[in-house]
């Protein structure tokens, strides 16, 4: 992606992702890599709801703002460590649904089978395959958290921090926020099951 479609793309998936309640109240943090390899990631604090290209700033590989005055999300740390480990990934969503946010306080990893719905995470072909979604403990240092994630096995499409949300990515726009909802699907379903289903 160029800067231009990447801001354009940005912003709007913003707006979508504020619309469903997944980035309440200036929450979550967005970012996509562009052609050059440099990152576009969402300036600290904005809200995700009605971004702005000034809510945007570009940075490198390592995290150097490219963009003086401007101060990237916090996250940051975590948005390069997909972008180094995972090198097809092109855009990352960081997002605090209320689902995400409770389904991640058991204290352990949510794992999906036999979900129709897995056919949406690309390399996942059939519905018999399954989905795992490791659960990190939630900690202000971002970049402590971000070696933590990055050397879990279990991490392949996207992982969830306890209490705090979810972080997926896609090779484009359109994989990523076909993940991102695929996800929250099947945590609306996870949800349903324990609120409805036979106790275990
Ligand atoms: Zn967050």
């Amino acid at each position: 992606m160029d800067i231009r479609d990447a801001t354009f793309a940005l912003i709007d998936v913003g707006r979508f992702l504020f619309a469903r309640g997944w980035v309440p109240a200036t929450s979550g943090n967005l970012s996509a890599r562009l052609d050059d390899g440099t990152v576009l990631v969402t300036v600290s604090g904005v809200h995700k709801g009605e971004l702005t290209p000034e809510g945007l700033m570009r940075i490198d590989a390592d995290g150097v703002p490219l963009m003086p005055g401007r101060r990237p999300s916090a996250e940051t740390p975590l948005h390069l460590m997909i972008y180094r480990r995972f090198a097809e990934a092109g855009v990352v969503l960081h997002t605090h649904s209320p689902r995400a946010t409770v389904l991640s306080m058991g204290g352990y990893d949510l794992t999906f089978e036999g979900f129709e719905m897995l056919k949406a995470m690309s390399t996942i072909e059939s519905h018999e395959r399954r989905l795992r979604l490791p659960v990190f403990p939630n900690d202000q240092n971002t970049a402590r958290l971000a070696d933590r994630v990055a050397v879990h096995a279990g991490v392949t499409h996207g992982f969830m921090i306890a209490g705090h949300g979810l972080y997926t990515w896609g090779t484009t726009m359109a994989d990523a926020r076909r993940h991102l909802e695929a996800i929250e699907f099947l945590l609306e379903c996870e949800q349903l099951r324990r609120s409805t289903g036979p106790s275990s």
